[in-house]
């Protein structure tokens, strides 16, 4: 690794598992101090970053909660310094229901948490980071932020969504030396994929295994995306390699999304 995230504080929301606890990693070997912030522990993932001497904290935060989140960025900076990288990447991949089905309490638990969330965060993060006069955050959305999927309204509206804020941040805040960005993952391997495959497969009366392969064989690369895949494009755009963008949204999907 090349540290190219030496000196700079990383909170990482969603980060005990999956791609968020992959970005975790991959910004801890370029030299960031890692907060994790989850509603769930971190007790894998911290042991892993200290026992590999990264300073490592987590913070208990539900990313939908104002004051959870206040607190969860004063406790990070407390500990490691003033927060810098803010990484928007706790979502739910759930409700799996036809538009004809949805109750609202479905829909507003997805937009909640994975758009509401993503502005909290950023919301809090940017006092700490204009303070410094520099700041970058990484929202992780989706290939659904640019097509539709038949039973997943809620989660491709919210993944869209959070596209046109990306890109509203990058606005308000260049001024402030913040510079705001998004990736777009295709199909991971991850305890969220395993789980909206499955209620794909019971809605949609199909077998697990034909979603799995359906889904596998849908770009032109035919395969699923590598956690590491996710994470290097994360660095790429939380670092100084991509300081001329801003309010970009990268595509990881293998070839699916291809504008
Ligand atoms: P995951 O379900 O494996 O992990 C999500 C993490 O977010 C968990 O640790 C969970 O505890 C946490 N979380 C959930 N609700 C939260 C809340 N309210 N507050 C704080 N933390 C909360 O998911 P993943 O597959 O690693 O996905 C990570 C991101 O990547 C998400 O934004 C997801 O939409 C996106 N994504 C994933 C895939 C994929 O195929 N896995 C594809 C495209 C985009």
């Amino acid at each position: 690794m090349t540290n190219k995230l030496e000196g700079r504080v990383a909170l990482i929301t969603g980060g005990s598992q999956g791609i968020g606890a992959a970005i975790a990693r991959r910004f801890a070997a370029e030299g960031a101090s890692i907060a994790i912030a989850d509603i769930q522990g971190a007790d894998a993932v911290l042991a892993e970053l200290r026992g590999a001497g990264v300073s490592a904290t987590y913070v208990p935060m539900d990313v939908t909660n104002p004051t959870q989140v206040r607190e969860g960025f004063a406790a990070a900076s407390a500990e490691l310094g003033p927060v810098d990288l803010l990484v928007n990447n706790a979502a739910i991949g759930t409700p799996v229901s036809s538009i004809d089905d949805m109750t609202i309490e479905e829909w507003e638990r997805a937009i909640r948490i994975n758009l509401t969330g993503t502005m909290l965060c950023t919301q809090a993060a940017a006092v700490t980071m204009r303070a410094q006069g520099h700041g970058n955050i990484v929202n992780i959305a989706s290939n659904v932020a640019r097509r539709g999927l038949p039973n997943r309204s809620a989660y491709v509206a919210s993944k869209w969504a959070v596209l046109g804020f990306t890109q509203t941040a990058a606005l308000e805040y260049v001024s402030a030396g913040i510079r705001v960005n998004a990736v777009l993952p295709g199909p991971v391997a991850t305890p969220h994929l395993d789980e909206v495959m499955q209620a794909h497969a019971r809605i949609e009366g199909r077998s697990v295994e034909d979603v799995a392969e359906d889904w596998r064989t849908s770009s032109p690369m035919r395969r699923f995306i590598e956690l590491d895949e996710i994470a290097s494009v994360s660095v790429f755009l939380a670092s100084a390699d991509s300081s001329a963008m801003t309010g970009q949204a990268l595509n990881v999907t293998g070839g699916l999304i291809m504008t």
